[in-house]
């Protein structure tokens, strides 16, 4: 465990104590120790990049830092940067999965995408094509844009919105589309997920690629601040009767191999909580039975998950013991 990796003092002295007679122990989570978390992810995480092939992205303020903590007891906290707005990008995937589960069930969905982890990048093509076109997961880019074609609408703008309106009244959510996000998406030419769009229609697993490519383009800009995507997250959690208890745990159960990119695997042994990233620096936890974390911050490490929201998450899930696999 390297030091910036040690759960921070003041979380694991008190906390953990309180948490063996909870058992919910991020309800013992103060706003005082989130803000010393926050004061110490400023330090501790220099550096990081912006991406250039959105160019709004690049325009953030890589020292922003946001987390909003929401617990199924207790109320809810947030520091930071809590007035920011940005777009969900990829962890939007995970409510899209959530939402065909619900309108379509389990064997419909995963007719068209598997869900092995892959060690390959997001966007990567020859993933692809080394599984003969099948997606592996729901949580990169083939997987997710072959999803997106079964979104219900005629065109990219009336999908997005049907799964907008969906998410935001089942979650107290108050999502909204950034239209400037999304001409800034589409400013650039992006062949790669174009590539894979293609060649899912080849193999069978997309009708129109051209509408499945501009709905994933649209959700990916749905786009709100922690508190919405703590909201969100909640959906994730035990106790939310809107969601099927079997579709919540499949969601989850792919986000702890498949949420973090590359990192996947190493975030599930060190951390163990089923977590999603985007490229805008938006990250949210899943902490089963117990509430969501949300964070955003826009610089990124080089695999593509916020710097910040992983210092975070990893310390409180250290410090406060959050993890079921323990
Ligand atoms: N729209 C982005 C893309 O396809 C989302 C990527 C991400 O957040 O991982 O490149």
């Amino acid at each position: 465990m390297t030091e910036k990796n040690k759960p921070s003092e003041s979380l694991s002295s008190g906390n953990a104590q309180k948490g063996n007679q909870s058992s919910l122990r991020l309800s013992t989570l103060t706003q005082a120790q989130l803000k010393t978390l926050i004061v110490q992810a400023k330090v501790q995480c220099k550096g990081g990049e912006l991406p250039t092939y959105i160019p709004l992205l690049a325009k953030a303020d890589p020292s922003w830092i946001a987390v909003q903590v929401q617990r199924i007891q207790g109320e809810k906290i947030a520091v930071g940067d809590i007035g920011c707005s940005f777009p969900l990008m990829s962890v939007i995937k995970p409510f899209v999965l959530l939402f065909l589960l619900e309108k379509l069930g389990s064997e419909a969905v995963f007719y068209r995408v598997g869900r092995e982890a892959s060690d390959q990048p997001f966007n990567s093509l020859a993933q692809l094509q080394a599984d003969r076109g099948k997606p592996r997961n729901p949580m990169i880019n083939s997987g997710a844009i072959a999803l997106a074609g079964r979104l219900p609408g005629k065109d990219g703008a009336s999908c997005c919105e049907t799964l907008r309106q969906w998410l935001n009244q089942r979650s107290h959510s108050q999502l909204v589309l950034d239209e400037a996000m999304l001409q800034s998406v589409r400013s650039l030419p992006n062949e790669r997920n174009h590539a894979i769009a293609n060649l899912l229609a080849a193999s069978g697993y997309l009708d129109h690629p051209e509408i499945a490519l501009d709905t994933y383009n649209h959700v990916c800009c749905l786009s709100g601040t922690v508190r919405d995507l703590a909201s969100l997250g909640m959906l994730l959690v035990q106790g939310s009767n809107m969601i099927s208890p079997q579709h919540r745990c499949t969601v989850n159960d792919i986000l702890i191999t498949c949420g973090l990119y590359q990192a996947s695997s190493r975030f599930a042994v060190e951390v163990g909580l089923p977590t999603k990233s985007g490229v805008s620096g938006a990250m949210v936890s899943v902490v089963p039975s117990q509430g969501a974390i949300a964070c955003y911050s826009p610089a990124l490490d080089e695999m593509g998950n916020s710097l910040a929201g992983l210092f975070i998450v990893q310390q409180l899930a250290q410090g406060l013991e959050l993890s079921g696999l323990g």
